[in-house]
């Protein structure tokens, strides 16, 4: 049985003030909760004070990023360990907003990655086609590649450790949400490469999450699908109340 990770990415959008209010109210609106796996990603600049936040609670800290590389000569970067120094337990790898608009390439990701599973972060790989390129029937294709690249290199043992997170480049901050039918096909495709790269056992116990425009709407019908164990939240995730509703 797969656990639900429900993670938030705050993007650039919160001072360390907002972000510690954001968590504090997450912290009492979540603690009931059992079952699930709560996760915050605040910007590098909160995580200190956000990890203090959410202290003796059920939620855990990630990061938006990471660097390929440990120490060194590597300006504006963040490596792993600086990370764990603050309390993240995991790391989102490939987001959208990285590959496409910072050129991020599978080469980088897949460094990142093996990076951050060197250091014992759970590293949180994000695929997803853009309008383009579904339009034009390449979305299995394009998420098999991103997929194959990601995780080259990647030992069966260090596979427990990573998420993957389906997220259509089209979907993301649109307000448009992909079907639950057409997600499920899209993790099921995933699910199947996993199982074809590594074995079933793997390809059974790794979790694929669905981003882009969810809310608390069309969460429920999501999360039902039996291929999608969890979501990974932008917008949606600001508001403690939408948040929240999400998880429950
Ligand atoms: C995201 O940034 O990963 C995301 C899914 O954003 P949104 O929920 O706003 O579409």
């Amino acid at each position: 049985m797969r656990k639900p990770l429900i993670a938030a990415n705050w993007k650039m959008n919160l001072t360390v003030k907002e972000a510690v209010r954001l968590a504090t109210s997450l912290k009492q609106k979540l603690k009931k909760v059992k079952n699930k796996e709560i996760l915050l990603c605040p910007s590098f600049t909160a995580l200190q004070e956000v990890n203090k936040a959410i202290k003796n609670s059920n939620i855990k800290l990630g990061a938006q990023d990471v660097c390929y590389k440990d120490k060194g000569a590597y300006t504006g970067e963040i490596s792993p360990k600086m990370l764990k120094e603050f309390g993240c337990k995991y790391v989102i790898v490939g987001h959208s907003e990285r590959r496409h608009i910072f050129n991020e390439t599978d080469n980088i990701i897949n460094l990142k990655l093996k990076n951050a599973l060197k250091n014992k972060l759970n590293p949180i790989l994000c695929v997803g086609e853009t309008l383009t390129e579904r339009k034009s029937n390449k979305t299995k294709k394009v998420i098999i590649n991103q997929i194959k690249k990601g995780l080259k290199d990647v030992s069966k043992k260090d596979m427990k450790n990573v998420v993957i997170a389906y997220e259509p480049v089209w979907a993301i901050g649109t307000g448009k949400t992909s079907s639950p039918q057409d997600a499920q096909k899209s993790h099921n495709t995933i699910r199947n490469r996993i199982n074809k790269i590594y074995s079933k056992g793997i390809s059974k116990k790794i979790r694929i999450l669905y981003g882009g425009s969810v809310t608390p709407d069309n969460s429920k019908e999501l999360i039902a699908q039996p291929d999608i164990d969890g979501s990974l939240v932008g917008t949606k995730s600001l508001k403690a109340q939408d948040f929240s509703r999400i998880i429950k």
